[in-house]
């Protein structure tokens, strides 16, 4: 079996992007910025944060913190986001998800400026994606198409099968392997005989968000098997994801690991779509 190894993948992207980053300070007299909002205290949520500065170091990018208590009321947050907005130092940012259950995750994303938009979610960005127009796409079906792209798994013509249709993920997922011209069907928690759908899958994308929920018996025989579950991370715990990895040898052709395999990808996308909107401001 392949290992789709993500860290691979992403490490190539992130030359790239560095190069274009130096390019981008040359011409602009500034690095590229990338902000991000934190509301609480989500130890997950910690950790990535701090992965995507570590990241933004590695490019040449320039990383802008906003830190706010779990209290934050809906105004407070929306007065942040206005400063990110304005802030000529940051090209793109994101609001770490997920927020507190008092603020809306929707009012939060219409509020952000599309074209400072890292995370690809804002409705006119999703819009542009759904037209075949994509500007920024979101981080983590757009990881799972360059890995497939890296890897040169064919899309077309391949029956693709998608489970769950988190905003996130789930949807725009299947849309994007619809427009590579994979036949795709989405499975999601009212799915009835989701074994006999997914089953039928050359290459599956598994995102329902429940720890080791499918495995060999699921997936037919020379399946492309990818894992964008995560679970455990942050909370001192082994990272697990939605599929049970080690029963796939010998019988999935190509499946990601998890941890390795969907996650650096995410945060190598945020990455580009930072530089894709530095670059779109510039012009
Ligand atoms: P979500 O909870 O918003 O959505 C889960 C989806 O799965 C829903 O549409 C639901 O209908 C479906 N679902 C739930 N149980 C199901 C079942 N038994 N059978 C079929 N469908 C089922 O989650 P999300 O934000 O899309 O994230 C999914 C997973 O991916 C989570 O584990 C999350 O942590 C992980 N994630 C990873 C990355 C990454 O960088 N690798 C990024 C985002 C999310």
């Amino acid at each position: 079996m392949l290992i789709l190894d993500g860290k691979i993948v992403a490490q190539k992207m992130k030359l790239q992007i560095a190069e274009k980053a130096l390019d981008f300070e040359s011409k602009v007299g500034r690095k590229p910025g990338l902000g991000v909002i934190i509301v609480g205290e989500d130890p997950a949520s910690h950790v990535y944060v701090r992965n995507k500065e570590i990241a933004c170091n590695a490019v040449n990018f320039h990383s802008v913190r906003i830190q706010l208590p779990a209290s934050t009321t809906e105004s407070e947050l929306l007065q942040a986001i206005v400063s990110m907005n304005q802030n000529e130092l940051v090209d793109a940012f994101l609001v770490q998800m997920p927020l507190p259950s008092h603020l809306s995750t929707e009012r939060m994303l219409d509020a952000i400026d599309p074209m400072k938009d890292a995370d690809g979610l804002h409705p006119i960005n999703m819009g542009y994606l759904w037209v075949n127009r994509q500007r920024v796409a979101p981080c983590t079906p757009w990881g799972v198409m360059k890995i497939l792209e890296h890897y040169q798994i064919p899309i077309k013509g391949k029956r693709c099968v998608v489970v769950g249709r988190s905003q996130i993920v789930g949807r725009p997922m299947a849309h994007l392997l619809t427009m590579a011209d994979g036949t795709v069907t989405v499975c999601h928690s009212r799915t009835f005989n989701t074994r006999e759908i997914t089953k039928e899958a050359d290459i599956i994308v598994v995102a329902a968000g429940q720890k080791h929920l499918l495995g060999r018996d699921d997936f037919k025989n020379g399946a492309v098997v990818i894992d964008v579950g995560i679970h455990g991370s942050g909370q001192g715990k082994a990272v697990t994801g939605d599929v049970r990895f080690s029963e796939l040898e010998g019988h999935a052709t190509a499946a990601t690991p998890v941890p390795g395999g969907v996650g650096p990808m995410t945060i190598a996308c945020l990455l580009e779509n930072t530089m894709t909107l530095a670059q779109l401001k510039k012009k």
